[in-house]
């Protein structure tokens, strides 16, 4: 492919950012959505969906370590996970590296976009796939939550498209009402809530939902390089109190414990502790209530 290929993201009708495309992998219409995979010139290969960037192999170890580790330590104890989403398997891989992690259960709607990164980007996911406390289904994960039984996990990770197609019914009431009934006393739900600079009512709407079904309800922050517009956030839903503002001594002990201590690269007890400091303007996304 010529040095003049760009590719332009869609995400936004009037804002975006573009990539030099070295050589383009695949390109399928699944029944779900458009997927496309790149090798672009500086952020290895990237996967679009919908012509919206999902992840790129420079600089996925931030979402990924974020959306995996902080929930997990939070918790402190989790050997139960749902990922719902995350098709790539990097949420998976990050996951099953807590040693606590007895049972890993991932929900994606579309298994092509599972084939396709296991062929074009199999570093992201690495082992985990063969992993044997994991499991994998092709499946919504709406479908899945409602048929879970009470108490059935300590974590749920919600890594999903944005809220239109097929990842809107991850936003809805029934979605958090079936996550809070199937997490334990002590449960947690995370899941991916944009950039609040662009996408300000993402955040705004999913915490006040949150906050229907779990009565401490906050966010944090990472900077995603390529989910472009300033920090993204994620939303963070607990059952119990305190689990949000945890002090990086303890931390620190429990990365220990669970053995991704010094495995990361952006994640650190500070920066998971920082991480709940919001700027008043994504704040005011937050229900009044709203308590960590
Ligand atoms: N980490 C990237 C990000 O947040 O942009 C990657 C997101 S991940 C690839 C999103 C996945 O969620 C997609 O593969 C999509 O197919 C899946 N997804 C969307 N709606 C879903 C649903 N209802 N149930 C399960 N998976 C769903």
């Amino acid at each position: 492919m010529s040095a003049d290929v760009w590719l332009n993201e869609t995400l936004y009708p009037d804002w975006g950012q573009r990539f030099r495309v070295v050589r383009e992998l695949a390109r399928v219409k699944s029944a779900f959505q458009d997927i496309m995979i790149f090798e672009s010139a500086r952020h290895g290969r990237v996967m679009l969906l919908d012509g919206v960037v999902q992840i790129t192999e420079a600089d996925e170890f931030v979402y990924q370590e974020m959306i995996a580790h902080v929930p997990l330590l939070a918790h402190g104890a989790a050997g139960r996970v749902l990922i719902i989403g995350a098709g790539d398997g990097g949420v998976l891989r990050r996951v099953l590296s807590h040693r606590g992690v007895a049972r890993a259960v991932m929900v994606e709607i579309d298994g092509e976009v599972i084939r396709l990164a296991r062929e074009f980007l199999p570093d992201i996911a690495g082992d985990a796939w063969n992993d044997r406390r994991a499991e994998v289904i092709v499946g919504d994960g709406i479908d899945y939550v409602a048929r879970a039984a009470d108490g059935s996990f300590d974590v749920i990770i919600v890594d999903s498209t944005d809220p239109i197609g097929v990842g809107e019914v991850l936003f809805t009431d029934s979605f958090y009402r079936h996550c809070a009934r199937i997490l334990t006393p002590c449960g947690i739900v995370v899941n991916q809530c944009g950039v609040p600079f662009m996408q300000q009512d993402e955040l705004r709407e999913t915490s006040a939902r949150r906050a229907r079904f779990f009565p401490h309800v906050s966010a944090y922050l990472a900077a995603v390089p390529t989910y472009a517009g300033g920090f993204m956030t994620l939303g963070f839903a607990a059952k119990a109190a305190g689990l949000a503002d945890l002090a990086p001594t303890e931390l620190r002990v429990r990365a220990e414990t669970a053995g991704i201590l010094g495995t990361t690269r952006y994640w650190s007890p500070e920066i998971h502790a920082a991480s709940f400091q919001l700027p008043p303007f994504i704040a005011a996304c937050l229900p009044e209530s709203a308590s960590g």
